[in-house]
């Protein structure tokens, strides 16, 4: 097990009767939160938790993925504006909160050897005075439960490490006084989480389920591929399933809105929902940090948080 245990905190002390839970989504990208952890939110969004994302960068220099929408002039000259009215849409689907930090997206560098970062992008900002936006955050927003990347940020985009780096020196400031002083009164959050979106296991258990009912699977190239990073990347332990099938229908609707993004006829939508409901019906994480006392496998995010589990 990879979970840090924090000192820990009575969570009594910091979250008083009938108080709302707070959830906090740290991603790179807008889009990022649609694919990953996206149906989790909606479902707490449901319950009367208050969630909001945190976007690092713009997305300026994402692909363009929707062969409907490629080489479309207008499209590349307003991306910047298109992705911030293609997250507006997005939110709204989840019922979520959304705040930028405003760093600028790297892009994925592609090549043999790789070409250097653009000048000026989010992953070659100083990880300490990049984090100051995100302590503002969360000590304004005061989130009892964190999400975001593991240190391998999912997948190797350079927005996406540091997107792990930053929330990791974020959340290891937030309390402490003597930093930042300027972004507002301390605050712990009581536990950090990386989400982990796909999973030999889970991979192995699709493209199965899709054989067995005689549907050509996208997995049989990602199983590949997959087995080529295993031995690169530590393997994501998963200690808290959410069952989320229920939002899985939210959750495509809020990736679909981030139109110039996303292939409709692309690998997300080649499973059948009734099919991934039924193989693998929930969002996956991995407790990374935590304050209060919790035990494995967890099935919720706010284990050893909520007031009623005290008793
Ligand atoms: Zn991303």
């Amino acid at each position: 097990m990879t979970t840090l245990w924090l000192p820990e905190i009575d969570p009594t002390d910091v979250l008083a009767p009938g108080e709302k839970l707070r959830l906090m989504a740290v991603h790179a990208h807008p889009d990022d939160e649609s694919s990953k952890g996206a149906a989790t939110m909606a479902r707490y969004v449901d319950q009367g938790v208050e969630v909001l994302v945190v976007t690092c960068t713009g997305g300026e220099r994402g692909d363009i993925l929707n062969p409907g929408l490629k080489d479309r002039a207008d499209i590349l000259e307003n991306i910047a504006e298109i992705r911030k009215a293609e997250m507006d849409r997005a939110r709204a689907i989840l019922g979520v909160d959304q705040v930028w930090l405003g760093f600028v997206d790297s892009g994925l560098p592609e090549g043999d050897p790789l070409p250097p970062l653009p000048e000026g992008c989010f992953a070659l900002e100083d990880v300490a005075t990049a984090s100051a936006g995100l302590v503002g955050h969360m000590r304004s927003f005061r989130p009892h439960v964190v999400t975001t990347y593991n240190e391998n940020g999912g997948y190797p985009h350079p927005d996406h490490i540091m997107c792990h780096k930053v929330t990791i020196a974020a959340f290891e400031a937030a309390n402490d006084p003597a930093a930042y002083p300027e972004a507002g009164t301390p605050w712990q959050p009581l536990k950090l989480y990386y989400d982990v979106g796909f999973s030999q296991a889970k991979i192995e258990v699709l493209d199965e389920a899709m054989l067995a009912e005689g549907l050509e699977s996208p997995f049989e190239e990602m199983r590949r591929r997959w087995s080529e990073w295993a031995g690169k990347m530590r393997a994501p332990v998963i200690t808290t399933r959410i069952p989320a099938a229920d939002w899985f229908e939210r959750r495509d609707a809020a990736l679909l809105a981030h139109a110039t993004q996303v292939d409709p006829k692309g690998l997300f939508f080649k499973v059948p929902l009734d099919l991934q409901k039924r193989a693998w019906g929930t969002e996956d994480y991995e407790l990374a940090r935590s304050a209060v006392k919790t035990s494995f496998p967890e099935d919720d995010l706010f284990a050893g948080i909520r007031l009623d589990d005290a008793s």
